[in-house]
C-alpha cells in the first residue's frame, strides 16, 4: 500500500550510509569497538552507570527479567495494554505475567492503585512501559516496590529521551529496556539496550548476552584472553558492528527528532482540542517531558473504529491500534489465574484507541491533513 501519509518514517542519511560502510570496510561485524561507542555514548546520554547492548528489545526484556532471578512460581506485574514481548519476556522465564490496569482514558499507563491490588506473596516484580513515551507514575510505583520489596522493571521502548522530574526514563528502576527496531525513535532495524546502575545485574547481563562466556571473540582478537569459561546458561543476544554503528549516527540526531516529534503532537494537540471535541486526547496532563514516541487518541465510544479507519485508508492516511491487550490473546488465555482477570478501562480503551500519522518528518501541512480526516471521520455515519 503506498501511503500519502504513513503510520511512521525513519530518517536515513547519508550519515548513516557512511557509517555502516564504514564498518563493512573494516571487516569486523560483531560486536567490536562500535559495540562498546555505542554502549559508552548511550549511558553518557541516559546518565546511567552500564548500557549493554543487544540483538532486540524483547531480548533485552528476557534478560531483565533473567538477570533479576526471575523464574517458575514467581508472579510479575505487568500492563496488558502494551506490546506482547513485555508479558512474554516474563513467561520466557517461567514466571507468571499478573495483568493490572490502566488509570483512565486519559492515562493510559499503568495504575499504582491496581498493581497493588495484584500484588501476592509470589509478586516478584513490576515491569512499567512508558506508553508512547509518556511517563508512568514512577514516584508512587517506587514507592509501592519500596513497601512491598519488588524490583522495577522499565519497558522503556518508547521513551528513548523522556524525563520526569529530570531524571531519565529507563533509569527509575532496576533495569530499563529499549528497543531500535523500525518503527522507534531511535533504529538500527533491529537492536535493543539495557541499562542499569548495578554493577551486578550489569555483569549478569553481558554473560547472559554471550553464552555465559568469560571472555569474547573481541577480547581474543585484541589479545585480552586465550580461553574462556562458560559460568552460566546463556544466549546469544548479541548485537552486531553494522547495527552498533547505524545506532551511533541515530543518537546523533535523536534530540532534534524527538524535539520534532514533541512539536508535531502538540500541533496534533491544539488542533484535534478545537477541531474534534469529542475525541479524548491522552497524556494532556503528563508531567513528564516526552519522547513522543506515537500520537493516541480515544474515540467516542459510538464511533465505528474499523469503519473510521477505512475512512482514513481512504484519504491515503495509514492509522493503527496501540494495543490489542494481551490478555485477550489465544496464547494467554489458558491460564486460570488469567481468565480472571479484570480489566475494565484497559478494554474500553483497547476497543476506542486509534494512533494517528507522526515521525520526525511529517509536515505541519500533514498533521492538519490528518486532522481534517478525523474531523471528517466524526461526522460520518458509518
Ligand atoms: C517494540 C517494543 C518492544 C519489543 O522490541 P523489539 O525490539 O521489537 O523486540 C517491547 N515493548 C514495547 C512496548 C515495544 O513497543
Amino acid at each position: 500500500m503506498n501511503w500519502r501519509i504513513p503510520l511512521s518514517d525513519i530518517d536515513i542519511g547519508e550519515e548513516d550510509e557512511q557509517a555502516v560502510l564504514g564498518v563493512l570496510h573494516s571487516k569486523w561485524l560483531t560486536m567490536g569497538s562500535m559495540t562498546q561507542e555505542l554502549e559508552n555514548a548511550f549511558a553518557q546520554f541516559l546518565d546511567s552507570k552500564h548500557a549493554i547492548a543487544v540483538t532486540n528489545g524483547t531480548a533485552a526484556l528476557h534478560l531483565a527479567c533473567l538477570a533479576i532471578g526471575l523464574g517458575p512460581g514467581d508472579e510479575v506485574i505487568v500492563p496488558s495494554l502494551t506490546f506482547v514481548a513485555t508479558a512474554n519476556a516474563v513467561r520466557y522465564t517461567g514466571a507468571i505475567p499478573v495483568f493490572a490496569d490502566i488509570r483512565n482514558q486519559e492515562d493510559l499507563n499503568i495504575d499504582p492503585q491496581s498493581i497493588e491490588q495484584q500484588i501476592t506473596d509470589r509478586t516478584r516484580a513490576i515491569i512499567v512501559v512508558h506508553y508512547g513515551g509518556y511517563a508512568c507514575d514512577m514516584p508512587s510505583i517506587m514507592g509501592i516496590a519500596e513497601e512491598y520489596n519488588l524490583i522495577i522493571i522499565e519497558d522503556a521502548a518508547h521513551a528513548i529521551g523522556s524525563q520526569l522530574k529530570g531524571r531519565n526514563l529507563g533509569t527509575w528502576g532496576k533495569v530499563g529496556c529499549f528497543s531500535f527496531f523500525s518503527n522507534k525513535n531511535l533504529t538500527t532495524g533491529e537492536g535493543g539496550m539495557l541499562v542499569t546502575d548495578s554493577d551486578e545485574v550489569a555483569e549478569k547481563l553481558r554473560l547472559l548476552r554471550s553464552h555465559g562466556m568469560t571472555s569474547l571473540t573481541w577480547d581474543r582478537h585484541k589479545g585480552h584472553a586465550w580461553s574462556y569459561d562458560v559460568v552460566e546458561l546463556g544466549y546469544n543476544y548479541r548485537i552486531d558492528e553494522i547495527r552498533a554503528s547505524l545506532g551511533l549516527v541515530q543518537l546523533g540526531k535523536l534530540e532534534r527528532n524527538n524535539g520534532q516529534r514533541r512539536h508535531l503532537s502538540q500541533l496534533y494537540r491544539d488542533l484535534l482540542l478545537e477541531l474534534t471535541p469529542s475525541i479524548i486526547i491522552p497524556f494532556e496532563d503528563n508531567p513528564g517531558f516526552s519522547a513522543a514516541h506515537i500520537m493516541p487518541i480515544v474515540l467516542p465510544p459510538e464511533t465505528k473504529r474499523l469503519n473510521f479507519m477505512e475512512h482514513m485508508k481512504e484519504q491515503g492516511i495509514q492509522t493503527s491500534i496501540h494495543y490489542p491487550p494481551i490478555h485477550k490473546f489465544k496464547s494467554y488465555e489458558n491460564s486460570s489465574k488469567l481468565n480472571k482477570v479484570k480489566l475494565p478501562i484497559t478494554e474500553d480503551v483497547a476497543n476506542r484507541e486509534l494512533t494517528l500519522p507522526l515521525f520526525p518528518t511529517l509536515t505541519e501541512n500533514e498533521v492538519n491533513e490528518v486532522v481534517k480526516g478525523v474531523q471528517e471521520g466524526l461526522l460520518m455515519n458509518f
